[in-house]
């Protein structure tokens, strides 16, 4: 715990941390495959969301946050060259599925990928993509080194990552507090103990999916009441789903220092 507190009151080598939103959608994206709501035919860009992933960048570490069935047109879109890292959250299908698309960080960098993820996420990338763990690989597929992680911190090149340990109904998930920015996807519970990592963050981004109540997301209500609980002063809320209402329309409902994400959004921190 000492360990934590230092390292979250460490200031970062590098001056500023960019933060790019890969995609800030839930796990059906917007717009939802067969839909015609309002939100999903939107001519606002802002209302079409990928799934919820973000890329870290210090000037020297790019790391990925989840690698998302959007994971391939995120890289070509941000025009992603080379990636230190993939951290992974938790191991449902809409975080792990794009894996397999790091293949072409493979073949340029001529070197495998490391990949940080608990024990839990490890388990399903195991069963998920079991011919990247297969004894006798066939060519050309992902290579990977994998890292366990718990709540301890770690560093990648210059970058600390403070693993912040959240609760998706019953599944533990990991949020990642990088410098002065800490990430919360897919949750509804924070912990006491935990919420002291976060506190003194200058920026958040926390998963909000609609205004009704969910069984394991914040909704609407509840992430406005946890930003304000942990006093930071500036959050960006991600893992929308369509049910939330055009982008514009919720935006001018929020209180002060809070907004809704979108894809494409980069915060330096
Ligand atoms: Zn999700
Ligand atoms: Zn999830």
């Amino acid at each position: 715990m000492n360990l934590t507190c230092e390292l979250v009151n460490r200031k970062l080598v590098n001056d500023f941390l960019k933060i790019t939103f890969l995609g800030t959608g839930t796990s059906s994206g917007i717009p939802m495959i067969a839909c015609n709501c309002e939100v999903c035919t939107s001519a606002d860009k802002k209302d079409n969301r990928l799934r919820a992933s973000i890329l870290v960048q210090s000037s020297t570490t790019t790391i990925v946050v989840d690698t998302t069935p959007d994971f391939r047109y995120q890289m070509l879109r941000e025009k992603v060259k080379k990636i230190d890292a993939v951290l992974f959250t938790h191991p449902h299908k809409d975080h792990i599925a794009g894996l397999d698309d790091i293949r072409a960080f493979n073949f340029f960098q001529q070197s495998s990928i490391n990949i940080y993820a608990n024990t839990l996420t490890q388990e399903a990338l195991k069963r998920e993509f079991r011919y990247i763990f297969a004894e006798k690989k066939y060519p050309g597929i992902p290579q990977i080194d994998l890292y366990t992680i718990d709540q301890h911190p770690f560093i990648i090149g210059d970058i600390t990552i403070v693993p912040i340990l959240v609760w998706h109904l019953h599944m533990p998930v990991l949020a990642f507090r990088f410098g002065d920015f800490t990430y919360i996807t897919d949750a509804n519970k924070i912990d006491e103990q935990e919420r002291k990592k976060i506190t003194g963050s200058k920026i958040m981004a926390l998963n909000a999916l609609r205004e009704k109540k969910h069984i394991s997301h914040f909704n609407l209500a509840e992430a406005i009441e946890m930003v304000q609980q942990l006093k930071v002063p500036e959050a960006y809320f991600i893992h929308l789903s369509h049910q939330m209402g055009k982008h514009e329309d919720v935006e001018k409902t929020l209180p002060v220092g809070i907004h809704l994400a979108y894809d494409g959004l980069v915060l330096m921190c």
